[in-house]
């Protein structure tokens, strides 16, 4: 029998010495042979040794020995593990808790590391990954399994699929005299003064502090706020590295809650290591977590299934899932780790692409549509417009007609900035399907925005914004009158039942209302086109009911949400894209200044001269973190504030808008300030919804630095709608330099995608698109923003939906079950 301690020994000096092969004399692999002479097929030995080339360790490269080394060290400590797993008959005592799981014990950077309990409940192969976390073996209170599956992990394979957001690379240290505010670095030395102390008001908050000494002599200041127990396990004389962002405090640089880990202990930290960092959850320490995902990827990342067929794999140069999950855990080295990155991302970028071209396919593949050829007519209509489409606005409408002709069902997203004109072009294409013989309708996600569709589609065709007393509307460019009705919760009993006869009877040609009520209770004799304002709210259950309103019509989405157009080819790559990226001409662009809080004032000065002189103005509240309660606690905090301090004049024209009103209070709300009864209105978020209030000209936007850039802009677009020139104010109280500089960003730029662009490199997409769409951030943003990453993801998934439509074949079912648990949500999600 092999011993395997003296070869774990023997390694582990070795990987010391930096795999130079040095660890006994005449090299490693005289050891291996002899000690694996005589050992059973299939012992931890000779699977080691098959690991090796034919020349044996001494022809390996010092990465290929440190990772072989590693391996080698695990494949014993495993065994180990099992055998002991063995010899307890079930019923005995468990085993002691391990001192590797204990809370206060500093993580070494040794990997992988020591498992730490038994594994009597985990099946063999790929079964494992199924099993819940609590029946891994491992010694965690119930309160510790609670708080993994509150991150999603519930069994082994969330764990190995959890990826850390970051790394801190101790490999790379930098001299204390050469740390540069704002940078993240890590540098190391000797703790020479640690004590706990009490900052902030009253000395309320204890906390740590240290001084590091670095080997030259210089010294920098580490504070743990809010953590008083580091003083305790940290003691002058120990020598740590210690990484973070630094920035000036009390005049000087200093680490403020840096991640350190102590030097000299378990080895391997002089050979450099970069640590995962994980996303945590109240309660769950860094520590524990990683300790916990570390034993996991040891034992069981080898059985993962690789959802990439091999061809896809090679093709597009990724490396295999096993390798991926440990690199992206424990690289070797930050190529290793970028490899991993560009593996785990495209495979994600393909399952989205694999849930949204196969949902394409669906919805175009079941029936077909009729054809429209519209252009006749919508040129017609164009030409009784006082203004010309801007070069844009014709390519957007050029798509969809097109489309239309096509038997082949639209599914089309026009995206354009607030104001740049997508009404038109969807009215255009109305007509023409209204000029074939069909039906059309325009579905807005609120009465307010209905009622406004309703209202300019009135304006643009009889010049009235309402229809004439019997509804018919005379057009040149038609054969017949037209007949527009509007459906909305409000519409009165007696005019609905008409509405709705007239729809069902094919009496009415277009049909404008909410999402909601025309999906549930409107049957239209022929539906050719439906056209959907504000994409984001409109789902997939809610287009597939479109079907059963009478056949397939084409289906055109609006949205004024900015999104880059490599996002907008990951989330709505089931809908062909149209971007209308030019503004009409002739607008007074919006005036817009961020204001440090001493010049706050400026901005309720100007808002009370704009009132007088007979306007309105928007003031939002700060975004709150928590529930719709606590944001509109504060909104109706703000408001109170309006009305006592700022507009005592004015307290009863200032109107409140916030998330806990019910839909019919909040259009009550908006008409009113649509009809100008109230002239200030106080909103949390919920106002971002395409209003349209010509006679406002000031948005005062308060706590601007919470907001996304994205989201600031959708805000300012609420203004600047009339023909007075409208001013957006950004008022920040403490705002961080990255901030300011954001919102000097907003300040200066109008172009929302670009701002979107920023948002997304700057925040992620979770914050661009808010928390709700929580299936994207386990994307690396990197990956969203790599048009040729999924360019290729998109090329794959069409070619294997060509071979395997509903991914069937046994081979594929890794990848199928990969599509199920992240397309499937980031597609509900997102639609
Ligand atoms: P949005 O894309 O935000 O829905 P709208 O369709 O409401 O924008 O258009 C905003 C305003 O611009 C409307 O008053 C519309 O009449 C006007 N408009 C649209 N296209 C043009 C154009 N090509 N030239 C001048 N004004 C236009
Ligand atoms: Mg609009």
């Amino acid at each position: 029998m092999a011993d395997l301690d003296r070869l774990q020994a023997v390694l582990e000096v070795e990987l010391e010495r930096g795999c130079d092969n040095t660890a006994v004399e005449g090299g490693l692999d005289e050891l291996i042979r002899t000690q694996a002479r005589g050992e059973q097929p299939g012992s931890p030995l000779l699977r080691m040794v098959a690991n090796l080339p034919a020349a044996g360790y001494r022809s390996l490269i010092v990465e290929e020995r440190r990772v072989w080394a590693r391996r080698a060290i695990a494949t014993i400590v495993h065994h180990r593990a099992e055998a002991k797993a063995e010899t307890m008959a079930p019923g005995t005592p468990r085993p002691p808790r391990p001192r590797a799981m204990k809370a206060t014990k500093p993580a070494t950077a040794r990997t992988p590391r020591a498992p730490k309990a038994s594994t009597p409940l985990v099946p063999p192969g790929p079964e494992a990954l199924q099993v819940p976390l609590r029946q891994a073996g491992f010694r965690l209170g119930p309160t510790t399994f609670d708080r993994l599956e509150r991150l999603g992990i519930k069994t082994i394979g969330d764990a190995l699929r959890t990826y850390p957001y970051r790394h801190l690379d101790f490999s790379q240290s930098v001299p204390v005299s050469q740390v540069r505010v704002g940078v993240q670095q890590t540098v190391r030395g000797t703790i020479d003064r640690v004590a706990e102390t009490r900052m902030g008001r009253g000395g309320r908050m204890r906390s740590s502090e240290a001084w590091l000494t670095d080997e030259f002599g210089s010294r920098i200041q580490l504070v743990w706020f809010n953590q008083p127990f580091i003083a305790r396990t940290l003691h002058a004389g120990t020598e740590i590295a210690v990484s973070g962002t630094p920035s000036v405090f009390r005049g000087r640089p200093t680490f403020h809650n840096p991640e350190f880990e102590r030097l000299g202990e378990g080895g391997g930290m002089h050979t450099g290591r970069m640590i995962p960092m994980y996303h945590l959850t109240e309660g769950l320490p860094q520590r524990r977590l990683r300790d916990t995902i570390a034993t996991l990827v040891e034992r069981y990342a080898d059985r993962m299934p690789d959802p990439l067929p091999p061809d896809v794999r090679h093709r597009n140069g990724m490396v295999g899932i096993v390798e991926a999950i440990r690199q992206i855990h424990y690289p070797d080295s930050q190529e290793s780790l970028n490899a991993a990155r560009r593996r785990l991302a495209f495979e994600e970028l393909l399952a989205i692409q694999i849930g949204v071209v196969g949902r394409k396919r669906i919805w175009q593949e079941q029936g077909d549509a009729p054809r429209i050829d519209a252009r006749a007519t919508a040129e017609a209509f164009l030409a009784t417009l006082p203004y010309r489409l801007t070069g844009a606005q014709r390519r957007a409408l050029d798509d969809v007609l097109t489309d239309i002709a096509r038997p082949v069902p639209m599914a089309r997203l026009v995206e354009g900035d607030v104001g740049s004109g997508k009404t038109v072009v969807a009215l255009a294409a109305l007509l023409g399907a209204v000029a074939a013989g069909m039906q059309g309708v325009m579905m807005a996600p609120t009465e307010v925005l209905a009622d406004q569709h309703f209202r300019t589609i009135c304006t643009l065709l009889a010049g009235e914004p309402e229809p004439p007393l019997n509804g018919l509307v005379y057009l040149p460019f038609l054969p017949e009158p037209l007949k527009i009705v509007l459906l909305t919760g409000s519409t009165r009993a007696k005019e609905r039942r008409e509405a709705l006869d007239a729809i069902a009877s094919g009496g009415a040609q277009i049909v404008v209302g909410t999402h909601a009520l025309i999906q549930e209770t409107v049957a239209f004799q022929r539906l050719g086109l439906a056209v959907v304002d504000e994409q984001h709210r409109f789902g997939v259950m809610q287009r597939s009911a479109l079907r059963d309103k009478g056949g397939t019509p084409h289906l055109m989405v609006m949205t004024a949400t900015p999104i880059p157009r490599s996002l907008a080819l990951t989330v709505y790559g089931d809908l062909d894209l149209s971007v209308i990226d030019e503004m009409p001409p002739g607008r007074t662009p919006i005036d817009t200044q961020w204001l440090p809080p001493e010049r706050r004032h400026e901005a309720f000065t100007h808002l009370r001269h704009e009132i007088e002189a007979g306007r309105q103005g928007f003031v939002i509240c700060p975004l709150v973190e928590g529930s719709d309660s606590v944001a509109s606690r504060a909104a109706t905090e703000e408001i109170e504030r309006l009305r006592t301090q700022e507009f005592p004049d004015l307290a009863d024209r200032i109107a409140l808008l916030h998330g806990r009103m019910s839909a019919r209070d909040k259009d009550g709300v908006m008409q009113a300030f649509a009809k100008n009864e109230s002239v200030i209105l106080v909103s949390t978020a919920v106002v971002e919804v395409g209003i349209d209030v010509p006679n406002a000209t000031v948005m005062v936007i308060e706590g601007a630095d919470r907001f996304g850039l994205a989201q600031l802009h959708q805000f300012r677009g609420r203004v600047g709608r009339g023909k007075h020139p409208s001013t957006c104010y950004l008022l920040a109280d403490d705002p961080t330099p990255e901030a300011e500089e954001r919102l000097s960003l907003v300040a200066r730029t109008r172009d929302g995608f670009a701002l979107a662009q920023a948002d997304l490199e700057l925040r992620g997409p979770g914050d661009t698109f808010g928390t709700r769409q929580s299936g994207l951030p386990s994307l690396h943003v990197a990956s969203l923003l790599d048009a040729q990453l999924i360019a290729r993801a998109r090329e794959e998934a069409e070619t294997l939906l060509d071979r395997d439509p509903r991914l069937t074949q046994p081979e594929h079912a890794p990848l199928r079950a990969l599509v199920a648990r992240i397309a499937e949500d980031v597609v509900a999600e997102i639609h």
